[in-house]
């Protein structure tokens, strides 16, 4: 096999000591000092990564079972991990290093996974193109004066450029999946509730996900087995047994009934869009399963509805940094109110200000009823009419994203514009059902070739079926050991 290595190779090298955890670890760590131009990381401490290596290996020796043997994955810096700093890409969270392990790192770690790295992201993962990072810039590998999507773009573009073979993102309105569909990565939003938030910096509490982002679909059926299940520290979680997806990621379609939603292939998507996933979809259907039209029709109402409840729990979660709890604090604060706004004015970016200034108006009283309760109210017909489409169909097909990757700049100056970009992502963390993006085809411009993502829907607890389809959208349309050349960063 040729190019970058699915998961299972790599742990099947490590277990059988044909490579070290330290060579894998090394080789990667070099890629990352290589494509630092990207500005994937917000953190790297090779001499750490190495010695985390070093106790995989000493655990291989031992002979434990290590499904992950050696795997190293970058994880996005909202996440906390032992040993490095979480910033949120934020300079209130500047140093700021967790005292303990996310859930899905621990998970990660005792499967024999080692961390990479923290990868970049919009500040507190409020935006659409990593461009809203208080630090540097994130750019597509695909072409470096473009976006790589946000906001978990550092991991979409850690791992198309091959400087991780697989990452951590969230997702709180498509903050997997965009940069996914965006930079030719695969990425799975679980359902709510099937992997634990503990350690997660909250966002939107009653969105957030953790989820995989990685060259291929089996890898992210892979990791979604390791990540999944309930935790007694997340109260959100599930404890509906996890029944392992990965085994089952070559059973195909044959029989599955595909919707194609008209309301996601409309003319606000780019009709190279449209065509490609389309494409995909004949894909699914020459493997045997069966096409319809369904119509999600509340479709329209998910951008506002999304920025309303999405803010409104920003506006609370974010509470917290009021440089006592946590994060930095003014130093010329004189009494307990120029703390507060001090240290908050000082540290927290132009975006999340915003937003907290929009979810505190959502919840004001007097405002309450007319956005923050109407909202939840239109967040329930959004997900009946899920609920209507899969009594019809057992999957959704459509596209992630109106266009292809922008360049950068291009949106940064108008919120609203980067707030439609999600347009085709936010219903499905309203509704709480999982969703996936493959990549499935580039677009045809002569000097550059952008990739193009469709994405797939299902009711909860789906994750095994979207990953089936998946695989052969992958198999028909796409070549995962593809690693584009990012310019001079390579
Ligand atoms: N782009 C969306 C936003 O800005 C989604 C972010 C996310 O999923 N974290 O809110």
């Amino acid at each position: 096999m040729t190019g970058p290595l699915p998961l299972k190779a790599i742990a099947d090298s490590v277990r059988s000591g044909a490579r070290t955890s330290v060579d894998v670890a090394t080789e990667y760590l070099d890629r990352i000092e290589r494509g630092a131009a990207l500005g994937a990381f917000l953190a790297v401490d090779r001499a750490r990564t190495l010695a985390e290596a070093a106790a995989v290996d000493a655990r291989v020796a031992r002979g434990e079972a290590l499904p992950l043997a050696g795997v190293p994955v970058a994880v996005k810096d909202n996440i906390h991990a032992v040993g490095f700093t979480t910033t949120c890409a934020s300079r209130m969270l500047e140093g700021f290093r967790p005292p303990f392990d996310a859930t899905v790192v621990e998970k990660l770690r005792a499967a024999g996974a080692v961390v990479l790295g923290k990868t970049n992201l919009d500040e507190f993962a409020m935006g659409s193109s990593t461009e809203n990072s208080a630090y540097v810039a994130c750019r597509n590998p695909w072409a470096t004066d473009r976006i790589p999507g946000g906001s978990s773009g550092g991991s979409a573009a850690a791992v198309a450029a091959n400087l991780a073979p697989a990452a951590l993102g969230s997702d709180t309105g498509g903050s997997i999946r965009q940069p996914a569909a965006l930079t030719g990565t695969v990425g799975l939003k679980p359902t709510y509730g099937r992997v634990s938030r503990f350690g997660l910096v909250a966002f939107g509490s009653s969105l957030d996900q953790v989820g995989p982002m990685t060259r291929r679909v089996e890898d992210a059926a892979m990791l979604h087995d390791v990540l999944s299940g309930h935790d007694p520290k997340d109260a959100t979680t599930s404890a509906r047994p996890h029944a392992p997806t990965a085994p089952h990621v070559g059973d195909g379609v044959r029989g599955l009934r595909i919707g194609l939603p008209d309301e996601y292939f409309g003319d606000a998507v780019d009709s190279e869009i449209r065509a490609s996933v389309e494409s995909a979809g004949r894909a699914l259907e020459a493997a045997g399963a069966v096409l319809k039209r369904v119509s999600l029709p509340h479709t329209p109402h998910a951008i506002p509805t999304y920025y309303i409840v999405a803010t409104s729990e920003a506006s609370s979660n974010l509470a917290r940094y009021d440089g006592v709890h946590y994060g930095r604090r003014h130093p010329e604060a004189v009494d307990i109110a120029s703390l507060f706004t001090g240290s908050r004015s000082a540290y927290l970016g132009k975006e999340v200000k915003r937003r907290i200034l929009l979810g505190t108006w959502c919840l004001s009283s007097g405002f309450y009823d007319a956005f923050y309760d109407r909202a939840l109210r239109i967040r329930s017909l959004l997900k009946a009419d899920f609920d209507a489409a899969f009594r019809d169909v057992d999957l959704v097909l459509c596209p992630t994203t109106p266009t292809p990757a922008w360049r950068l700049g291009e949106k940064i100056s108008d919120p609203v514009q980067m707030y439609v970009a999600d347009i085709l992502t936010g219903a499905c963390n309203l509704a709480g059902i999982p969703g996936l993006v493959v990549p499935c085809g580039t677009t045809g411009q002569k000097d550059t070739r952008l990739p193009i993502g469709a994405q797939l829907l299902g009711p909860a607890w789906s994750e095994s079926l979207l990953l089936r389809a998946g695989a052969v959208i992958e198999a028909a349309c796409w070549d995962p050991s593809f690693v584009p050349s990012f310019g001079s960063a390579s």
